[in-house]
């Protein structure tokens, strides 16, 4: 069965999102766990989750993906905003306890004015301190474009993580299409030999889901600009080979592309209309 979905407004509480990716085509969706540029969560409704389990078994939904606010930073030199980031991340990971295997995505972090050696330290450190070992959601490090010091731009440094996590069986990565295309890796023309370095350097047994995105921005350009399917740099025909690639087709994709809900819905279509049953 074809995952697909596509980022939703965290304010529309878990029966909402349910409600609204069904109304798009779609079958699992992503969703901000609290404000993106700030950090405030909704106050907990068990009655909201307890009605989306229902639901969502309805309408076969089976896994969703919550994606960390973008000021959550593990990496940071400031030691305000790396407790910040551990208290936003067991808040969040507490919550999505509730969800039979759910995924939780984060960026790396940047390591602002440290070395990349030290913000690795420090990601480490929080990752250590969170993950449960009775937890059962999947943490997802997302690949980065690059921009400024964003971790998570190589394969290498993304496994430099893993292998120092202790519960590794609670770590995944999430692969975004218009990140790892800006970061140097050439999806467009060299799609199996990106798979391959992904799997020698990280293990394919890692990979938990895509970001589905064209991008703005030309190859290697460190550069993170999202752009609706086919518009960009990437374009369709890159994108429809990376739905139906025999090591990737059974993972869950999620469009972050910038559009409202009738361009979702649109870029849906197009897709499961491309994805070969
Ligand atoms: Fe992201
Ligand atoms: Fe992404
Ligand atoms: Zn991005």
């Amino acid at each position: 069965m074809f995952k697909i979905g596509c980022h939703l407004s965290f304010s529309l509480g878990y029966l909402g999102a349910a409600k609204e990716i069904v109304s798009l085509g779609g079958n699992t969706f992503q969703y901000f766990s609290r404000n993106p540029q700030g950090g405030k969560a909704k106050p907990f409704d068990i009655n909201d989750v307890n009605n989306y389990l229902e639901y969502a078994k309805e309408h076969n939904i089976n896994q969703i993906l919550c994606h960390a606010p973008y000021t959550l930073n593990c990496a940071s030199a400031k030691p305000e905003t790396r407790e910040f980031a551990i208290m936003v991340l067991e808040d969040d990971l507490y919550r999505l306890e509730h969800f039979p295997n759910a995924l939780y995505n984060m960026h790396p972090g940047s390591f602002t004015t440290l070395s990349l050696d030290e913000g690795i330290d420090y990601i480490v450190y929080a990752l250590n301190k969170v993950i449960k070992p009775e937890q059962k959601t999947t943490i997802l490090l997302e690949t980065m474009a690059g921009k400024g010091s964003e971790i998570g731009r190589s394969f290498e440094e993304i496994a430099t993580i893993i292998s120092r996590i202790e519960h590794k069986e609670k770590i995944g990565v999430c692969l975004d299409t218009c990140h790892v295309y800006s970061a140097g890796y050439d999806i467009v023309n060299h799609l199996d030999d990106v798979l391959n370095e992904f799997d020698r350097i990280i293990g394919l047994d890692r990979l938990k889901a895509i970001h589905l995105n064209d991008s703005k921005m030309p190859f290697a350009s460190f550069k993170d600009r999202h752009e609706k399917i086919g518009e960009g740099t990437i374009g369709s025909k890159a994108l429809i080979e990376i739905i139906n690639h025999p090591k990737l087709r059974d993972l869950p994709f999620f469009l972050e592309t910038p559009n409202d809900l009738a361009g979702y819905k649109k870029e849906i279509e197009f897709l499961k209309n491309n994805y070969k049953n």
